[in-house]
């Protein structure tokens, strides 16, 4: 599946806020956003003065929660579909779903240092799903499975320091086991447990149109 390779750091500055995507240079004075909090392009500054309009307000926060987990459109717009089809609030089905994405369980786990990083394990084969390797980053765990590194991924210098070094408190719908390198999926996610920064009723408001 198709994914953006471009600058990230340019997807937060349109969003005008921090979406982690780089990992440790996130929380540095090296961040974009510490010195040009404003949107890229020539009419960049200009833009922070203007009215945004409802659609623009609702197509960003659909852009934001896209970005966020690294899907593109037309990924996003059909897991929105089925978010819809399920029973329930839609927008709480999709945030759910997005969170219970392989790539974002090693993501949540501390594995990785960004999503993007997340998925690479995933792709290369570094991540286990009850025992048996998943290489698909949109696979979708369930309650009650066992998430774990591969025997290679638990000795990698990157895993080992990301481990040890990210500060990132595991959600309470995951468990971590033993040194880290396993967790399981305790229940579904609520939505006061996923803290990203996206309206999601936005979004839904966007795609019902
Ligand atoms: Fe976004 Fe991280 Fe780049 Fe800052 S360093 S703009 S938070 S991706």
């Amino acid at each position: 599946m198709a994914r953006y390779t471009g600058p990230v750091c340019r997807l937060c500055r349109r969003e005008k806020m921090k979406l982690f995507l780089k990992g440790s240079k996130c929380d540095t004075m090296k961040c974009p956003i510490e010195r040009r909090p404003y949107p890229p392009g020539d009419h960049g500054r200009t833009q922070l003065r203007r009215k945004d309009s409802e659609y623009l307000v609702q197509l960003r926060e659909k852009q934001k929660a896209r970005r966020i987990y690294g899907l593109m459109e037309k990924q996003f717009r059909n897991l929105y579909r089925e978010a819809n089809r399920q029973k329930g609030v839609t927008g709480e089905n999709l945030l759910r779903m997005l969170e219970l994405r392989l790539d974002n369980v090693a993501f949540r786990a501390g594995w990785g240092a960004s999503r993007a990083q997340a998925r690479q394990l995933v792709r290369h084969g570094h991540i286990k799903v009850n025992g048996r390797r998943v290489t698909i980053p949109s696979y979708t765990v369930r309650k009650g499975d066992v998430v774990e590194l591969g025997d290679k991924a638990k000795a990698m210098i990157v895993v080992r320091h990301n481990i040890e070094t990210i500060d990132r408190q595991v959600p309470g719908w995951l468990e971590r086991v033993g040194e880290g390198a396993s967790v399981n999926v305790r229940d579904l996610p609520l939505r006061e447990q996923i803290d990203i920064p996206v309206r999601e009723q936005l979004i839904v408001e966007l795609y019902s149109k």
